[in-house]
């Protein structure tokens, strides 16, 4: 069975997708798409040799092998130019998953939609977006063995969309939303950062300019969580 996460990150998949899945380990994500959808076909990548092979045999266990492709090689490299419509990068780091956008930009020109889940680090995530003409038209949080997942659905062509720094942080829809993730995430969050700014405080030559983004941060939480925007 697809864990909650995937099955949020399929939600965003319209019907009849081409689509590409990087980093793709097992292939669960297509299989579950491509079983529920005759009519989606995708090309899950992946860097490592391991994972590559799970990922073949998973499709042919489930005997998918006309509907999906899989392929070895890094990032977004894998794809010839218009063989998908959406792209997506789940399970990662966001700089890595922003490395891998970037690297990869030029093979972009028809993925309409990328959708993306950053383990952390979401920031980096969104601001290649905005950089790169993608606007987030969605974005959704889904808890999983303790640990907040942020799912991020851009889309290209909306027009230009220019985010603040808050909404970097936040999430520019979750900040609309505010989700019970959302309060429990960002509780969460204001205690971790009130510890690190202590521990930087203490420490025998504090960075001054990263304890000020730090405490900067820390207001905008407490700000967002009561009830500002
Ligand atoms: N996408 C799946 C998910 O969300 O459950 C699997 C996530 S798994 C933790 C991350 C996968 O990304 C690993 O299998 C790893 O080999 C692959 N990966 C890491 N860097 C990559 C890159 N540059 N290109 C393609 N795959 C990469």
């Amino acid at each position: 069975k697809l864990s909650r996460r995937l099955q949020k990150v399929a939600s965003f998949i319209m019907e009849g997708s081409r689509f590409a899945d990087i980093g793709s380990d097992h292939a669960y994500l297509p299989c579950y798409v491509c079983q529920n959808d005759r009519h989606a076909y995708a090309i899950a990548g992946e860097v490592n040799e391991g994972p590559f092979q799970s990922a073949q045999k998973a499709v042919q266990t489930f005997d998918l092998q006309n509907r999906i492709e899989v392929r070895l090689g890094n990032g977004l490299q894998i794809l010839d130019d218009g063989e998908v419509n959406l792209a997506v990068i789940a399970g990662m780091g966001g700089s890595l998953i922003k490395t891998i956008l970037d690297e990869g930009k030029s093979r972009l020109g028809s993925v309409q939609r990328i959708i993306a889940q950053p383990n952390v680090d979401e920031r980096s995530v969104r601001s290649w977006f905005s950089a790169y003409g993608y606007s987030i038209s969605n974005e959704t949080m889904v808890e999983e063995s303790g640990h907040i997942y942020e799912i991020i659905v851009a889309d290209k062509n909306d027009g230009p969309q220019s985010l603040t720094d808050r909404q970097l942080l936040f999430g520019p829809s979750l900040l609309n939303q505010k989700s019970n993730l959302f309060y429990v995430k960002w509780n969460h969050e204001y205690k971790k950062r009130q510890r690190v700014i202590e521990q930087m405080k203490r420490a025998a030559t504090p960075d001054y300019d990263k304890l000020d983004v730090f405490k900067k941060e820390l207001i905008w939480i407490e700000e967002v969580l009561h009830d500002g925007s």
